[in-house]
């Protein structure tokens, strides 16, 4: 409550409390009283107890418990693992996906495919479906896309992940993918973030470039609370004033996440930077800092590549990069994912 506030005021701010079935304990201070309020079942009351905001002679309104419920760390006390028909991600080992930004064609797609198994890679990626700051810029393949991802996929024992843009969609997409990604810009399309909730395969949510971590955690709640709980969350950089780095990779977010949810964390260092060359050290600075898998992207000729080009590394560089990043992995007690190709 403001300093100076009256006992009338504090009484009726008590009986708001206790109307939504709060135990109410006010701590009458020399200056300020805070009314504590203890009970359950907030998340349904968030909205009301926000309103209290605006009574006479209320301060500010702090809310102690968590806005979400199911993807919250304490919902599960460690973390979960994802079984993505086989792969295992959020368990001790890192997972590694790896490929274009964008299905091109079935030469590109096979041939990327097949040397990213080889050198370790568990995980497809591939947009048939590409969300395109400009209208004029490449919309991806469509079906067709799909059809390849799926086919490269079980040609090289390669699950897939790739993007969903459509409530539409999100049925079509799960028939050939493996994993559903939503991306940066769709965060916070709430209509697709409940659609995925109804779909039982698994989710790669990214992160809205401009996303506080609660907003982020508030659309994985959104899905998990539509019955899906298999989420991970993808750092794929923010938006910040410099102007040298595509977007700024927030590597204090994987930590951070593994302190407040119980969902894996993968990492993007691709669209994270933008920059090729500052792919490999970022992958690895994410393994160092407790990243659970990395989605990278790899190119046979990427300044050939119709989208992201720039930040796409060469399968030589994946190659190279994969037993930097077993290294890294090993320091920190994780283990890394066998190649299934040999
Ligand atoms: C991508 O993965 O190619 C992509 C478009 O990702 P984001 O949504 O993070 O920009
Ligand atoms: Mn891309």
């Amino acid at each position: 409550m403001k300093t100076g506030s009256t006992t009338a005021q504090v009484k009726e701010i008590s009986d708001r409390l206790e109307e939504f079935g709060y135990v109410v304990n006010p701590i009458f201070g020399v200056e300020k009283t805070v009314i504590g309020a203890v009970g359950g079942a907030e998340h349904q009351k968030v909205d009301s107890i926000d309103q209290l905001r605006a009574y006479e002679g209320v301060e500010d309104v702090i809310l102690i418990t968590k806005p979400y419920k199911f993807v919250a760390k304490e919902y599960r006390g460690k973390k979960s693992v994802i079984d993505v028909g086989g792969v295992l991600i959020g368990g001790d080992k890192i997972v590694m996906m790896a490929g274009p930004c964008t299905v091109e064609d079935e030469g590109q797609l096979l041939y990327t495919a097949e040397k990213v198994a080889k050198a370790g890679a568990r995980i497809l990626r591939g947009g048939a479906y590409k969300p395109c700051t400009s209208p004029y810029s490449y919309q991806g393949m469509g079906v067709e896309g799909l059809e390849l991802l799926q086919a490269a996929g079980k040609q090289f024992g390669l699950k897939v992940v790739t993007e969903v843009m459509h409530v539409r969609k999100v049925e079509e997409v799960a028939q050939y993918a493996d994993i559903l990604q939503i991306g940066t810009r769709n965060m916070q399309n709430y209509d697709l973030l409940r659609e995925v909730g109804q779909s039982r395969t698994p989710v790669m949510l990214k992160r809205g470039m401009t996303a506080k971590f609660e907003e982020w955690l508030l659309a994985a709640e959104y899905i998990a609370a539509g019955g899906n709980e298999k989420i991970m969350l993808c750092e794929r950089g923010i938006r910040t004033f410099e102007p040298y780095t595509r977007n700024t990779l927030d590597l204090s977010a994987v930590p951070a996440l593994n302190s407040l949810t119980h969902l894996p964390v993968i990492v993007d260092p691709s669209q994270g930077t933008g920059r090729r060359e500052l792919v490999g050290p970022m992958s690895k600075a994410s393994v160092a800092v407790g990243a659970d898998g990395l989605i990278i992207e790899v190119h046979p000729s990427p300044d050939h590549a119709i989208k992201d080009g720039a930040q796409s590394i060469t399968i030589e560089g994946f190659e190279k990069l994969m037993p930097e990043l077993e290294a890294i992995a090993a320091a920190v007690g994780r283990t890394f994912r066998q190649p299934v190709l040999s």
